[in-house]
Protein backbone atom coordinates (compact mmCIF):
# COMPACT_ATOMS: atom_id res chain seq x y z
CA UNK A 1 0.00 0.00 0.00
CA UNK A 2 0.96 3.36 -0.85
CA UNK A 3 -0.23 6.62 0.81
CA UNK A 4 0.28 9.16 -2.06
CA UNK A 5 2.58 12.09 -1.19
CA UNK A 6 2.99 13.25 -4.78
CA UNK A 7 1.19 12.70 -7.74
CA UNK A 8 3.82 10.73 -10.53
CA UNK A 9 3.67 9.53 -14.08
CA UNK A 10 3.18 6.12 -14.32
CA UNK A 11 3.31 6.10 -18.45
CA UNK A 12 3.09 8.71 -21.02
CA UNK A 13 -0.57 8.94 -20.24
CA UNK A 14 -1.29 8.03 -16.97
CA UNK A 15 -0.87 9.27 -13.77
CA UNK A 16 -0.62 7.79 -10.37
CA UNK A 17 -3.18 9.71 -8.80
CA UNK A 18 -5.98 8.36 -11.57
CA UNK A 19 -5.81 5.46 -9.80
CA UNK A 20 -6.54 6.85 -6.06
CA UNK A 21 -9.25 4.65 -4.16
CA UNK A 22 -12.34 7.25 -3.95
CA UNK A 23 -13.11 6.69 -0.32
CA UNK A 24 -10.80 9.54 -0.05
CA UNK A 25 -8.23 8.31 2.00
CA UNK A 26 -5.68 8.74 -0.56
CA UNK A 27 -4.23 5.02 -0.72
CA UNK A 28 -3.62 3.07 -4.29
CA UNK A 29 -1.73 0.34 -5.20
CA UNK A 30 -1.00 -0.73 -8.90
CA UNK A 31 0.60 -3.14 -11.26
CA UNK A 32 2.57 -1.70 -13.80
CA UNK A 33 1.49 -4.77 -16.22
CA UNK A 34 -1.96 -2.98 -16.18
CA UNK A 35 -0.53 0.74 -16.64
CA UNK A 36 1.35 -0.31 -19.84
CA UNK A 37 -1.80 -2.25 -21.46
CA UNK A 38 -3.82 1.08 -20.65
CA UNK A 39 -0.99 2.81 -22.37
CA UNK A 40 -1.02 0.06 -25.35
CA UNK A 41 -4.98 0.78 -24.99
CA UNK A 42 -4.30 4.49 -25.44
CA UNK A 43 -2.07 4.47 -28.35
CA UNK A 44 -4.24 2.16 -30.05
CA UNK A 45 -7.59 4.17 -29.72
CA UNK A 46 -5.16 7.82 -30.08
CA UNK A 47 -8.60 8.91 -27.73
CA UNK A 48 -7.90 9.93 -24.12
CA UNK A 49 -9.12 7.45 -21.66
CA UNK A 50 -10.77 8.65 -18.52
CA UNK A 51 -10.25 6.16 -16.00
CA UNK A 52 -13.76 5.85 -13.74
CA UNK A 53 -11.92 3.42 -10.74
CA UNK A 54 -8.86 2.08 -10.50
CA UNK A 55 -7.89 0.69 -7.32
CA UNK A 56 -10.37 -0.36 -4.44
CA UNK A 57 -9.42 -0.49 -0.56
CA UNK A 58 -11.44 -3.55 0.62
CA UNK A 59 -13.60 -1.71 2.94
CA UNK A 60 -14.37 0.53 -0.06
CA UNK A 61 -14.96 -1.93 -2.55
CA UNK A 62 -17.74 -3.32 0.05
CA UNK A 63 -19.13 -0.15 0.63
CA UNK A 64 -20.15 0.56 -3.14
CA UNK A 65 -21.42 -3.45 -3.55
CA UNK A 66 -18.32 -4.57 -5.72
CA UNK A 67 -17.85 -8.37 -6.26
CA UNK A 68 -16.33 -10.08 -3.41
CA UNK A 69 -13.09 -11.15 -5.24
CA UNK A 70 -12.56 -7.69 -7.22
CA UNK A 71 -10.23 -6.86 -9.20
CA UNK A 72 -9.71 -3.65 -8.13
CA UNK A 73 -8.38 -4.55 -4.41
CA UNK A 74 -5.23 -6.34 -6.31
CA UNK A 75 -4.56 -3.04 -8.36
CA UNK A 76 -4.65 -4.76 -12.25
CA UNK A 77 -7.91 -3.52 -12.56
CA UNK A 78 -9.42 -0.49 -14.35
CA UNK A 79 -12.78 0.63 -15.15
CA UNK A 80 -12.47 3.04 -18.01
CA UNK A 81 -14.47 5.60 -20.42
CA UNK A 82 -13.90 6.93 -23.87
CA UNK A 83 -15.26 9.86 -25.37
CA UNK A 84 -17.47 8.98 -28.34
CA UNK A 85 -16.94 5.25 -27.79
CA UNK A 86 -19.64 2.73 -26.67
CA UNK A 87 -18.49 0.47 -24.04
CA UNK A 88 -18.58 -2.26 -25.80
CA UNK A 89 -16.41 -0.79 -28.77
CA UNK A 90 -14.01 -0.06 -25.96
CA UNK A 91 -14.03 -3.54 -25.27
CA UNK A 92 -13.49 -5.19 -28.75
CA UNK A 93 -10.60 -3.10 -28.57
CA UNK A 94 -9.12 -4.04 -25.29
CA UNK A 95 -9.62 -7.64 -26.33
CA UNK A 96 -7.20 -6.76 -29.35
CA UNK A 97 -4.24 -5.20 -26.80
CA UNK A 98 -4.86 -8.76 -24.88
CA UNK A 99 -6.32 -7.46 -21.51
CA UNK A 100 -6.91 -10.52 -19.18
CA UNK A 101 -10.92 -9.50 -17.78
CA UNK A 102 -13.12 -7.05 -19.79
CA UNK A 103 -16.51 -6.51 -18.74
CA UNK A 104 -19.22 -4.45 -20.57
CA UNK A 105 -21.52 -2.24 -18.49
CA UNK A 106 -23.75 0.46 -19.45
CA UNK A 107 -21.67 3.35 -19.12
CA UNK A 108 -18.16 1.96 -19.03
CA UNK A 109 -15.72 -0.50 -19.74
CA UNK A 110 -13.94 -2.89 -17.10
CA UNK A 111 -10.41 -3.82 -17.99
CA UNK A 112 -7.82 -5.74 -15.96
CA UNK A 113 -4.54 -8.13 -16.46
CA UNK A 114 -5.76 -11.17 -13.70
CA UNK A 115 -3.61 -13.26 -15.85
CA UNK A 116 -6.20 -15.25 -17.11
CA UNK A 117 -9.27 -15.33 -19.72
CA UNK A 118 -12.87 -13.47 -17.87
CA UNK A 119 -15.64 -11.72 -19.83
CA UNK A 120 -19.24 -10.54 -18.92
CA UNK A 121 -21.50 -8.30 -19.64
CA UNK A 122 -23.68 -7.95 -22.91
CA UNK A 123 -21.18 -9.08 -25.64
CA UNK A 124 -23.56 -10.28 -27.87
CA UNK A 125 -24.22 -7.76 -30.76
CA UNK A 126 -23.86 -9.97 -33.39
CA UNK A 127 -26.07 -12.89 -35.13
CA UNK A 128 -25.74 -15.44 -37.45
CA UNK A 129 -27.41 -17.38 -40.28
CA UNK A 130 -26.99 -19.61 -42.50
CA UNK A 131 -29.12 -19.90 -45.81
CA UNK A 132 -28.06 -22.92 -48.32
CA UNK A 133 -24.02 -22.56 -48.46
CA UNK A 134 -24.10 -18.44 -47.77
CA UNK A 135 -22.57 -18.20 -44.12
CA UNK A 136 -24.45 -14.42 -42.75
CA UNK A 137 -23.05 -12.34 -40.29
CA UNK A 138 -25.66 -9.57 -38.99
CA UNK A 139 -23.73 -6.74 -36.98
CA UNK A 140 -24.51 -3.61 -35.60
CA UNK A 141 -22.84 -0.97 -37.11
CA UNK A 142 -21.06 0.68 -34.75
CA UNK A 143 -19.52 -2.70 -33.54
CA UNK A 144 -18.01 -3.29 -36.85
CA UNK A 145 -14.23 -2.21 -36.69
CA UNK A 146 -11.15 -3.07 -38.77
CA UNK A 147 -7.37 -4.57 -37.73
CA UNK A 148 -3.81 -4.07 -39.75
CA UNK A 149 -2.95 -8.23 -38.83
CA UNK A 150 -0.07 -8.60 -41.65
CA UNK A 151 -0.61 -13.18 -40.34
CA UNK A 152 -1.68 -16.19 -42.35
CA UNK A 153 -5.62 -16.30 -42.58
CA UNK A 154 -5.47 -19.67 -40.28
CA UNK A 155 -3.67 -18.05 -37.69
CA UNK A 156 -6.29 -15.13 -37.00
CA UNK A 157 -7.92 -16.07 -33.39
CA UNK A 158 -11.52 -15.13 -33.10
CA UNK A 159 -14.08 -13.91 -35.72
CA UNK A 160 -13.59 -11.93 -38.62
CA UNK A 161 -13.46 -11.62 -42.51
CA UNK A 162 -10.40 -10.42 -44.67
CA UNK A 163 -10.64 -7.39 -46.39
CA UNK A 164 -9.79 -5.27 -49.04
CA UNK A 165 -7.34 -6.19 -52.03
CA UNK A 166 -3.89 -6.40 -52.22
CA UNK A 167 -0.91 -5.32 -54.56
CA UNK A 168 -0.37 -8.94 -55.57
CA UNK A 169 3.65 -8.57 -56.84
CA UNK A 170 4.10 -6.51 -53.40
CA UNK A 171 1.54 -7.70 -51.35
CA UNK A 172 0.69 -4.55 -50.47
CA UNK A 173 -2.48 -3.70 -49.17
CA UNK A 174 -4.41 -0.57 -51.88
CA UNK A 175 -7.83 -0.56 -50.38
CA UNK A 176 -8.47 2.10 -48.21
CA UNK A 177 -9.63 1.26 -44.46
CA UNK A 178 -10.59 3.98 -41.43
CA UNK A 179 -10.76 2.93 -37.82
CA UNK A 180 -11.99 5.45 -35.71
CA UNK A 181 -11.37 8.57 -37.32
CA UNK A 182 -7.70 7.12 -38.77
CA UNK A 183 -6.37 6.59 -42.41
CA UNK A 184 -4.82 3.21 -41.67
CA UNK A 185 -4.62 2.11 -45.21
CA UNK A 186 -4.29 4.35 -47.72
CA UNK A 187 -5.08 4.23 -51.44
CA UNK A 188 -2.19 3.52 -53.50
CA UNK A 189 -1.71 3.85 -56.94
CA UNK A 190 -3.12 0.57 -59.07
CA UNK A 191 -5.70 1.93 -61.24
CA UNK A 192 -7.74 4.77 -61.60
CA UNK A 193 -11.34 2.98 -60.74
CA UNK A 194 -13.21 4.75 -58.46
CA UNK A 195 -14.34 2.68 -55.34
CA UNK A 196 -17.36 1.17 -54.03
CA UNK A 197 -16.37 2.34 -50.30
CA UNK A 198 -18.80 1.35 -47.32
CA UNK A 199 -18.82 3.90 -44.58
CA UNK A 200 -19.91 3.97 -40.90
CA UNK A 201 -20.30 7.48 -39.53
CA UNK A 202 -19.87 8.09 -35.54
CA UNK A 203 -23.83 8.37 -35.53
CA UNK A 204 -24.36 4.65 -37.03
CA UNK A 205 -25.24 5.62 -40.54
CA UNK A 206 -24.17 3.60 -43.39
CA UNK A 207 -23.40 4.93 -46.76
CA UNK A 208 -21.82 3.21 -49.81
CA UNK A 209 -20.13 5.72 -51.73
CA UNK A 210 -18.53 5.50 -55.01
CA UNK A 211 -14.81 7.45 -53.78
CA UNK A 212 -11.74 7.61 -55.39
CA UNK A 213 -9.38 9.05 -52.39
CA UNK A 214 -11.54 8.79 -49.09
CA UNK A 215 -9.24 11.21 -47.01
CA UNK A 216 -9.90 13.88 -50.18
CA UNK A 217 -13.54 13.40 -50.05
CA UNK A 218 -14.54 12.72 -46.61
CA UNK A 219 -13.78 14.17 -42.97
CA UNK A 220 -11.96 11.20 -41.87
CA UNK A 221 -13.06 12.24 -38.03
CA UNK A 222 -16.94 11.27 -38.81
CA UNK A 223 -16.26 8.15 -39.69
CA UNK A 224 -16.29 5.20 -37.51
CA UNK A 225 -15.11 2.71 -39.64
CA UNK A 226 -15.02 2.59 -43.57
CA UNK A 227 -13.93 0.08 -46.09
CA UNK A 228 -13.27 -0.04 -49.86
CA UNK A 229 -14.27 -2.61 -52.14
CA UNK A 230 -16.08 -3.47 -55.22
CA UNK A 231 -18.86 -1.11 -55.87
CA UNK A 232 -21.86 -3.15 -56.23
CA UNK A 233 -25.24 -0.54 -54.99
CA UNK A 234 -27.32 1.12 -55.20
CA UNK A 235 -24.59 3.01 -57.28
CA UNK A 236 -24.57 1.74 -61.46
CA UNK A 237 -22.99 -1.63 -60.52
CA UNK A 238 -21.49 -0.96 -64.67
CA UNK A 239 -19.63 1.75 -63.28
CA UNK A 240 -17.61 -0.82 -61.42
CA UNK A 241 -17.47 -4.08 -63.62
CA UNK A 242 -15.57 -6.46 -61.02
CA UNK A 243 -12.89 -7.34 -63.41
CA UNK A 244 -12.93 -10.75 -65.34
CA UNK A 245 -10.69 -11.88 -63.50
CA UNK A 246 -12.17 -12.09 -60.48
CA UNK A 247 -15.82 -12.14 -61.23
CA UNK A 248 -14.86 -15.73 -62.16
CA UNK A 249 -16.64 -17.76 -59.44
CA UNK A 250 -15.31 -18.66 -56.56
CA UNK A 251 -15.62 -17.67 -52.97
CA UNK A 252 -16.66 -14.19 -52.18
CA UNK A 253 -17.41 -12.08 -49.01
CA UNK A 254 -19.94 -9.28 -49.46
CA UNK A 255 -20.69 -6.85 -47.03
CA UNK A 256 -24.06 -4.46 -46.94
CA UNK A 257 -26.52 -2.68 -44.89
CA UNK A 258 -29.91 -3.69 -44.20
CA UNK A 259 -31.67 -0.15 -43.14
CA UNK A 260 -34.96 -1.98 -41.95
CA UNK A 261 -33.10 -4.58 -39.38
CA UNK A 262 -30.80 -1.45 -38.83
CA UNK A 263 -27.55 -4.19 -39.37
CA UNK A 264 -24.04 -4.69 -41.23
CA UNK A 265 -24.57 -7.76 -42.95
CA UNK A 266 -21.84 -9.86 -44.08
CA UNK A 267 -21.96 -12.62 -46.11
CA UNK A 268 -19.53 -15.49 -47.01
CA UNK A 269 -20.30 -17.90 -50.06
CA UNK A 270 -19.04 -20.01 -53.17
CA UNK A 271 -19.79 -19.70 -56.64
CA UNK A 272 -19.98 -16.17 -56.67
CA UNK A 273 -20.51 -13.62 -59.15
CA UNK A 274 -21.04 -10.11 -58.84
CA UNK A 275 -24.45 -10.23 -59.53
CA UNK A 276 -24.89 -13.48 -57.52
CA UNK A 277 -23.17 -11.33 -54.41
CA UNK A 278 -25.46 -8.51 -55.20
CA UNK A 279 -28.12 -10.96 -55.23
CA UNK A 280 -27.28 -12.05 -52.09
CA UNK A 281 -27.37 -8.54 -50.34
CA UNK A 282 -30.63 -8.38 -51.60
CA UNK A 283 -32.08 -11.53 -50.60
CA UNK A 284 -30.88 -10.73 -47.35
CA UNK A 285 -32.67 -6.91 -47.25
CA UNK A 286 -29.76 -4.96 -48.00
CA UNK A 287 -30.25 -1.47 -50.06
CA UNK A 288 -26.41 -1.14 -50.44
CA UNK A 289 -23.58 -2.94 -50.27
CA UNK A 290 -19.61 -3.55 -51.44
CA UNK A 291 -17.81 -6.70 -52.76
CA UNK A 292 -14.45 -7.15 -50.56
CA UNK A 293 -11.25 -9.19 -51.78
CA UNK A 294 -9.73 -9.51 -54.71
CA UNK A 295 -9.76 -13.35 -55.78
CA UNK A 296 -8.75 -16.35 -53.90
CA UNK A 297 -7.72 -15.26 -50.45
CA UNK A 298 -11.43 -15.22 -49.14
CA UNK A 299 -10.51 -15.69 -45.62
CA UNK A 300 -13.70 -16.09 -42.62
CA UNK A 301 -14.23 -17.32 -39.34
CA UNK A 302 -17.69 -16.52 -38.22
CA UNK A 303 -19.56 -17.55 -34.67
CA UNK A 304 -16.13 -19.45 -33.53
CA UNK A 305 -16.69 -21.94 -36.88
CA UNK A 306 -13.76 -21.81 -39.76
CA UNK A 307 -16.17 -20.51 -42.91
CA UNK A 308 -13.45 -20.35 -45.24
CA UNK A 309 -9.87 -20.25 -43.89
CA UNK A 310 -6.20 -20.25 -45.88
CA UNK A 311 -2.32 -19.87 -44.91
CA UNK A 312 -2.35 -16.79 -47.06
CA UNK A 313 -0.98 -13.66 -45.33
CA UNK A 314 -3.86 -11.43 -44.59
CA UNK A 315 -3.05 -7.55 -44.67
CA UNK A 316 -6.27 -6.37 -42.83
CA UNK A 317 -9.03 -7.83 -41.66
CA UNK A 318 -12.62 -6.94 -40.57
CA UNK A 319 -14.11 -7.66 -36.91
CA UNK A 320 -17.86 -7.15 -35.31
ZN1 LIG B 1 -14.28 -2.82 -12.65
Amino acid sequence: MIHVVKDMQLSKNFRLSEFVCKEGKNEVYVDMKLINKLQELRDYINKSIEVVSGYRSPAYNQAIGGAEDSRHMYGDAADIKVKDMKPLEVGRMAEQIGFDGIGIYDTWTHVDTRGYRARWGDWATATFDKVGTTDIVYADPLSVYGEIVKMAGNKITGDFVNGGFYELSTMTPISPMVVNGALLIKRLAHDTVRRGTLIIYRDGTVQVKMIQDIDKEESLSNIHFAISGFNMFPLNLSAELWPDDISRKDWRTVMGYNPAKGKIVIAVRPDTTAERGKKTLVNLGCDRGIGLDAGGSTNARMNGKAVRLTDRVLHNIIRW
